[in-house]
C-alpha cells in the first residue's frame, strides 16, 4: 500500500556484513542470521527465518539512500537496536548502518541525525554517545518508551528533546526552532540523515502525539535546510491507513527544503 502511493521507488540491495558490522556485534548478526523458528527477540520483538533478509535489505536501502540522497521506505525499523540486541520491532540500526558507511565510504566526516519518531531512539543514541563525529538529536514524546531520553541526557553531541503527550505541531516547530535547529547548523554537518517516524501523528495508535499531516511536511522541509546532503529513513508510523500519505506529505517537504 505504501508504495503503491508513491511512483518512482527502486528495489534495494541488501547490505553487506562488512556495512552492518561497524554498528553491531558479529555474534548478534550471526545469531539473527542463524534464528530457525519464530523467536521473541525482546517482549515486543519477533524475529524467524526471514528476517535477517528482511534487517539486511532494511540496512541495504539505508546504504543506497545516502549515496543517493534518497528515502528508505523500510521495514523493520531501526532506532531502538542495540550494537548487541534486538529492541523494539528494530533488529539492525539501518540509520547508523548508513552514517557509518557515509563516513568509511563517502568520506563525510560529521555527520547529524535528527529523529523525529515518536520513541526515543535510544539504540542510535547509544552507537553514537561516545563519538563527537556525529551528532544524535531525537524528539520524543516522554516519558514513553523506551524510558530513556528524558530531561538532562544531553551533551555536547546529543540533543534529546522530551516532549510531553499531546504535543502537536506548534511544540515540534518551536522544538525546532529553538532546539533542533541551532544545535545542528552549529554542529555544520557535511550530512543529515533523518529518523522519519510518523507515529507521532495523531491518528497513530501507538502513541500520543497531534502531529498532523501538514506538521509532517514542515519537519520535512526544515530538516532538508539542515546540511549540504541528506537521507531519510523510515522508522515508526503503525496506522497503516494514513502513512502512505503521510510519507508523501513528508517527501514534499524534502522536496521543497
Ligand atoms: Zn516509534
Amino acid at each position: 500500500m505504501l508504495l503503491d502511493a508513491l511512483g518512482g521507488a527502486t528495489e534495494g540491495a541488501p547490505a553487506s556484513r562488512e556495512q552492518v558490522i561497524r554498528v553491531h556485534d558479529e555474534a548478534y548478526v550471526d545469531s539473527l542470521a542463524s534464528l530457525d523458528r519464530e523467536t521473541w527477540l525482546d517482549g515486543d520483538t519477533i524475529a524467524g527465518p526471514t528476517s535477517a533478509e528482511a534487517a539486511l535489505l532494511a540496512a541495504g536501502c539505508a546504504v543506497s539512500a545516502v549515496e543517493t540522497g534518497g528515502f528508505a521506505l523500510v521495514r523493520p525499523p531501526g532506532h531502538h537496536a542495540l550494537p548487541d540486541r534486538a529492541m523494539g520491532f528494530c533488529l539492525l540500526d539501518n540509520v547508523a548502518v548508513a552514517a557509518r558507511h557515509a563516513q568509511d565510504a563517502l568520506g563525510l566526516t560529521r555527520v547529524a541525525i535528527v529523529d523525529w519518531d515518536v520513541h526515543h531512539g535510544n539504540g542510535t543514541e547509544a552507537i553514537f554517545r561516545e563519538d563527537d563525529s556525529v551528532l544524535f538529536v531525537s524528539i520524543h514524546q516522554w516519558p514513553f518508551y523506551p524510558g530513556t531520553g528524558g530531561p538532562g541526557t544531553s551533551d555536547d553531541t546529543t540533543l534529546n528533546v522530551p516532549l510531553a503527550a499531546g504535543a502537536g505541531d506548534d511544540q515540534y516547530a518551536a522544538a525546532f526552532s529553538e532546539l533542533v535547529e541551532p544545535t545542528v547548523r552549529a554542529f555544520n554537518p557535511d550530512l543529515v540523515l533523518v529518523s522519519a517516524g510518523f507515529d507521532a501523528h495523531e491518528l497513530d495508535p501507538l502513541a500520543h502525539m497531534s502531529v498532523t499531516e501538514h506538521g509532517f511536511e514542515e519537519l520535512a522541509r526544515r530538516s532538508a535546510q539542515l546540511g549540504p546532503r541528506f537521507a531519510v529513513m523510515l522508522e515508526g508510523g503503525y496506522n497503516l491507513a494514513t502513512l502512505p500519505r503521510l510519507v508523501e506529505a513528508a517527501i514534499r517537504g524534502f522536496d521543497a527544503g
